[in-house]
């Protein structure tokens, strides 16, 4: 039961791109293993690492403009794979798979779905590999089993926390999911983008959870935020500055929008956003950002609200005379700019 990074992968960019120097970026979780990496990599090629100690919660992260800044040629994000291999000028996605076995936790959940006829599966990055095991044994127990497609950013049946374009057509064709893993973040957002019922297959402590709880809770908070904004005279757009989910027309949009409803708005970008930034603006009554949707999703401890980027189009929607749909139930919630960093030639 180990995360382990694909060092194969780091040994053979090394060896094809003979950097000056390497800055790598992981997310919290992967820090231990990334720092032993780096000296693994100093020590075998004499190339200095440099690890940029910066949030780092998704693929979003990445640190591309940063590699000239500190002098490198190269960097590496570790723990996100994805169906792109590299992003932006320098960038290089790394692999870290969890060899944990699903079998388990499958065999005890099987007489719990059991009445269910078709499950969709689905998880993040560390267990793509026990998509199939998993697959197998339950249409072995009778099951319908429909795994999601690969497409420009995410590999088959894989989601991010805000894109569930995989196996957001699915919906239609099953029952409910079973999500790998132990992380009720990704598999609530699965429940609350499709709708589905969604249930957590955790091998750590082999056991199923169902998510309808977490994500009733989410979808409340998410449709009071939108309902106390509606008050508000004064907003603040917050652009992200993470380079992945820099939504800049986005922010343009909302901003246009707000103002020709009525609303004063002020322009902000930052790169955290957390209730401590917030907290001086004492003017602003409510915020959008149109970074991270989750900061808002999940975000219990603001103070006021503030808004994700399908929040926003919901109050756009009310404060022009629309009805409230159910925002939260489309494929993504952010389109993110990962992979369409423009790229410029670099000598290899
Ligand atoms: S924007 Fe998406 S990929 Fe990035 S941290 Fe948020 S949920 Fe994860």
């Amino acid at each position: 039961m180990t995360v382990k990074i694909d060092t194969d992968r780091v040994f053979n960019l090394i060896e094809q791109k003979h950097p000056s120097r390497v800055i790598l970026n992981a997310p919290g979780g992967l820090l231990r293993q990334t720092m032993d990496l780096m000296r693994v990599v100093e020590l075998k090629y004499g190339v200095q690492c440099v690890l940029v100690g910066d949030t780092c919660f998704g693929i979003c992260d990445t640190v591309d403009k940063e590699v000239e800044k500190l002098g490198a040629s190269l960097a590496l994000h570790i723990g996100h794979n994805a169906s792109v291999e590299s992003v932006g000028d320098y960038t290089y996605l790394v692999d870290a798979k969890d060899d944990i076995k699903f079998e388990s936790v499958v065999q005890k959940s099987i007489p719990l779905l059991s009445k269910y006829k078709r499950i969709g599966l689905a998880t993040f990055s560390q267990h793509l590999d026990e998509l199939e095991p998993v697959k197998k044994q339950l249409e072995g127990a009778g099951f319908e089993v429909y795994l999601g497609r690969e497409n420009s950013l995410l590999l088959a049946s894989q989601t991010f926390g805000c894109d569930f374009s995989t196996v957001f057509n699915n919906a239609e064709k099953v029952d409910a999911f079973c999500y790998l893993g132990q992380s009720e973040f990704h598999a609530v957002g699965v429940a609350l983008a499709t709708g589905k019922p969604t249930f957590l297959l955790d091998p750590y402590l082999e056991e199923m959870r169902d998510m309808k709880e977490e994500a009733a809770e989410r979808q409340k908070r998410a449709v009071l935020g939108v309902y106390k904004a509606l008050d508000a005279r004064v907003f603040g757009v917050i652009t992200g500055l993470k380079e992945g989910q820099m939504m800049v027309g986005r922010s343009k949009w909302i901003t246009n929008r707000l103002q020709a409803n009525g609303k004063k708005v002020i322009q902000l970008a930052m790169r955290d956003i957390t209730p401590d930034r917030l907290a001086q603006y004492t003017q602003i009554e409510a915020f959008v950002q149109t970074a991270c949707p989750r900061i808002s999703i999940d975000g219990f401890t603001f103070s006021k609200p503030v808004l994700s980027i399908p929040q926003a189009d919901a109050l756009v929607g009310l404060l022009e005379g629309r009805d409230m749909k159910d925002f939260l139930h489309r494929p993504k919630w952010i389109e993110l700019t990962v992979g369409q960093i423009p790229r410029k030639q670099v000598a290899s």
